[in-house]
């Protein structure tokens, strides 16, 4: 660059420089209702979603909720298994199973998780169907904005915000309805005789729903999602993408349907604006790819209702590949798919064998460390220990205590024990010993909790015996 190409600083006028906000205002965006094929793909991979989220909790299993978060328990319930602290790593094995399943998906069809089910797309188009049924279409939204208030707009307005805080509510009651028995929840909140944490909650998730899908709605997905930031990590250059094909669209320009546009070296946009006036996040597809974009597929089926319209072939913005619209061809099946699939199948086999092989017993054994050992009249030693045993089956069982590691070893104390399903009993019992049976001051000794009606059902503990050195 030569000194002449130089922009000299000093030649800018105040306000030419002017000032840079680092926080632009929201602009609100008016979306306008479209229909087409991939809004009711939407509907349809929507409802199922939705439909599952508000009936699942008043599903039973076993005379008891079939899905149930019980924190103060510690326990979640999820159809027939339940689920103790310790298994814990399970599920945190199972949600890194659904984050790898997500970046999977998002690397062969870019953001179809954020375009058809993740709950901010599915609430906020719930909500903008109930902004449209009270406020009417998109130029009588902007029309009733911009009007003095009336009693009309008032009317408008309270329907609107009525029906979303109603949205709200019962999201939000559903939604802790989760983590508390959801029949008490409703009945408690309707006699208002609920605990104050329920009703904090509930009003919680009522108002994050009324805000988010109400006020924030795109704002949540380009500023707040963090996945929106970096998934395109994931893309590469076969990803399915919502594109814009300029090489057929430019130069665009308006036109009338009786012009044949090819004469007028016209590419098929017509600068309708219509796929921007239906994006949901304001943006205009035909500028390249953009975060924004949360793969709705609006914009498809606005610009191809136009292309009908103009008689001209579908798909001037469509699902492709940035390799298709180089005029390559997509490769679906690729190496980073296939290890994709291949590890996904891994941790799915490993998950659903930990599953199939769980046995829901627990034991652990812990040696009385106040008393390192007692010497019984007839001379044989002993060590007190407290054994934690849970039945983390549903069903009650009896379970008898035996020892192992030592011979001659026996238990003083009860052996069998009755436990309600879900129960944890804490047991504290002595093993006593002949001195002449022990080498060492300090030797291993293993405890089993056996189902004498189940025998799969059984659990060991590890321990250690001490003896007078
Ligand atoms: S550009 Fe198209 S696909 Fe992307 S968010 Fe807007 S309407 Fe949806
Ligand atoms: S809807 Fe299609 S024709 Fe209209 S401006 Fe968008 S790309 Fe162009």
């Amino acid at each position: 660059m030569s000194d002449n190409d130089l922009i000299d600083l000093r030649e800018v006028a105040p306000a030419e420089v002017g000032e840079i906000d680092l926080y632009q205002r929201r602009e609100k965006i008016y979306t306008r209702k479209i229909e087409g094929f991939y809004q009711r793909v939407r509907l349809f991979s929507g409802w199922p979603l939705l439909l599952g989220y508000l009936l699942l909790p008043w599903a039973s299993w076993d005379g008891r909720q079939a899905v149930l978060f019980d924190l103060p328990a510690r326990k979640f319930y999820i159809l027939g298994l339940t689920f103790w602290p310790q298994d814990f790593p399970m599920l945190a094995f199972l949600l890194m199973i659904a984050a790898f399943g997500l970046f999977a998906v998002t690397t062969f069809a870019g953001r179809l998780w954020c375009g058809y089910t993740c709950p901010q797309t599915v609430w906020t188009s719930i909500f903008m169907w109930l902004e449209q049924k009270t406020e009417g279409s998109r130029s009588q939204r902007m029309k009733l904005d911009k009007a003095p208030l009336s009693p009309e707009k008032i009317a408008k307005k309270a329907a609107k915000h009525a029906s979303w805080l109603f949205i709200g509510l019962v999201t939000g009651m559903t939604f802790v309805g989760y983590f508390y028995p959801i029949r008490d929840l409703v009945y408690e909140l309707v006699t208002l005789s609920s605990g104050s944490w329920q009703y904090l909650w509930t009003l919680f998730f009522t108002l994050a729903t009324y805000i988010n899908a109400g006020w924030m709605r795109e704002q949540v997905c380009k500023y707040m999602c963090p996945y929106a930031r970096f998934q395109s990590v994931m893309f590469d250059h076969d990803t399915l993408i919502v594109s814009y094909d300029s090489k057929r669209g430019e130069p665009r320009g308006s036109r009338k349907r009786s012009v044949e546009h090819k004469e007028l070296s016209q590419g098929d946009c017509i600068d309708c604006q219509l796929c921007v006036q239906v994006c949901p996040t304001g943006i205009d597809i035909r500028d390249g790819l953009q975060y924004e974009c949360i793969g709705c597929a609006l914009c498809i089926d606005a610009c191809n209702s136009v292309m009908d319209k103009m008689q001209y072939p579908r798909g001037l913005i469509r699902y492709t590949s940035e390799h298709e619209l180089a005029g390559g061809k997509t490769h679906w099946m690729r190496p980073r798919i296939i290890s994709y699939m291949l590890v996904l199948s891994v941790m799915v086999g490993v998950f659903s064998y930990n599953i199939v092989t769980r046995v829901p017993v627990e034991l652990t054994a812990i040696r009385d460390r106040n008393q390192l050992f007692l010497t019984a009249d007839s001379g044989a030693i002993e060590n007190i220990y407290t054994l934690k045993l849970a039945n983390m089956d549903n069903d009650p069982h009896e379970f008898d205590i035996s020892i192992s590691g030592i011979p001659g070893a026996s238990i003083v104390g009860e052996t069998r024990h009755a436990l309600e399903g879900g129960e944890v009993r804490t047991i504290t019992l002595r093993v006593s010993v002949e001195p002449g049976s022990l080498a060492r001051p300090s030797t291993e000794l293993d405890f089993r909790a056996v189902s004498p009606d189940s025998p799969s059902l059984q659990a060991t503990a590890e321990s250690r015996f001490m003896k007078p050195l």
